[in-house]
């Protein structure tokens, strides 16, 4: 290997990985971007199949608040506007997500806010919650009440996670909006849409720097040793615990898989997204790619059922478990981190958290502001 000629070694072609090549080229430095899997984006990765744009690892809708990242995005593709709006099944009846006054009429016959919020506190006050919630199912029945949590929450949850309800922190729920509003926009962020041409061509442009080279098809644990000796900065954005042989143990993740069908139909369910709430059906999601973009061959349509799973080494990681263990688990690892200048650690897998894209994105520019040299 001649490596002597790279400032900076890149380790996963995600959003962390990505920005972080790009701002570090853009200063001048000599980059290497490794990546093990066939193709860049990482769980972004987008391709066309009849026309209809698939995201191979589950169906991502960019949403943010921040005025940079929006920006900064937008410097690198072309974004089509797309408000999601999610529908849930259970048992076969039909709720609007996230919790609103769609979902108040649907589960209560309630038309009003005021009545909307007397059955919620109604349900709060039988289910004798007075204290700070403590994990996942009291944080829920606070929120919303025991109905829609009995039939909109818990048999999703328990399916998506492989844990119960009780055993997983109040964070998680706190990602959906409650409003009482009659507004099905699953996001509450200002900007939101989907790449015109998929995620692909956006990693495409953002790695497309005469100071980038990047090498799919490669395994930076294949050659860590080597790799450690050669570059004099390393920027990680896989599994934290792998990178440091496990030795404080390892950690869980949850992973997904997904199930395709291709149908002579140009509308099969009506919605982009429709969630399956009960415990009983075994996928969480069953997603419609042509109404994301409304592109590709008008006689035909790609659905996929996502089944959650959890993660064993030749899978791919997904979703970090916040909880108690691993959280506890990981401070150690990001301790340890903090050990060795010569590696910056971070992203979904390197921090072990549930970030949204956007997310990544600013603690990548975080990432930058303090240690690109
Ligand atoms: N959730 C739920 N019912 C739903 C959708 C989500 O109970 O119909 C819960 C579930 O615990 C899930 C969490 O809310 O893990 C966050 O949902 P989100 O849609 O943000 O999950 P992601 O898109 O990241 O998989």
């Amino acid at each position: 290997m001649n490596n002597k000629k790279y400032d900076y070694l890149i380790v996963g072609a995600g959003f962390f990985g990505s920005v972080w090549a790009r701002e570090a080229a853009e200063v001048g430095k000599k980059v290497l971007l490794i990546e093990k899997r066939n193709h860049i984006a990482g769980n972004m990765y987008t391709y066309s199949e009849e026309g209809i744009t698939i995201h191979q690892y589950g169906p991502h809708i960019f949403h943010t608040d921040d005025q940079r990242v929006w920006n900064y995005v937008n410097r690198f593709t072309t974004f089509k506007n797309f408000v999601n709006q999610v529908v849930a099944n259970y048992h076969g009846e039909l709720y609007n997500l996230p919790f609103n006054m769609n979902t108040f009429y649907q589960m209560w016959g309630v038309k009003t806010p005021a009545e909307a919020k007397l059955k919620i506190q109604q349900q709060q006050e039988e289910s004798q919650l007075n204290k700070e919630p403590e994990n996942l199912e009291e944080q829920a029945i606070g929120l919303i009440g025991q109905d829609i949590y009995q039939k909109l929450i818990k048999g999703y949850t328990e399916k998506q996670w492989g844990r119960k309800t009780t055993e997983l922190p109040p964070s998680i729920i706190k990602r959906l909006p409650v409003r009482f509003t009659f507004d099905n926009n699953y996001f509450n962020h200002q900007y939101q849409g989907i790449p015109e041409n998929g995620y692909t061509e956006l990693f495409e442009n953002l790695l497309d720097h005469p100071n980038i080279d990047v090498k799919i098809n490669t395994d930076f644990f294949e050659h860590k040793e080597e790799y450690i000796a050669e570059f004099p900065k390393i920027v990680f954005s896989g599994m934290i615990d792998q990178f440091f042989d496990y030795q404080f143990g390892r950690l869980e993740y949850r992973t997904v898989r997904f199930e395709h069908e291709l149908v002579d139909s140009d509308n099969v369910q009506g919605n982009a997204v429709i969630n399956y709430t009960d415990y009983e059906t075994p996928f969480t999601r069953s997603i419609e790619w042509r109404h994301f973009d409304k592109k590709g061959n008008k006689d035909k349509s790609i659905l996929s059922k996502e089944y959650p799973a959890e993660w064993t080494p030749e899978k791919e990681a997904y979703y970090p478990v916040n909880d108690e263990k691993n959280t506890q688990m990981v401070d150690r690892y990001l301790s340890l981190a903090e050990e060795f200048p010569q590696f910056i650690i971070g992203g979904r897998l390197g921090e072990y958290k549930y970030y949204d894209m956007d997310q990544v994105i600013v603690s990548a520019f975080e990432s930058i502001e303090k240690y690109l040299e």
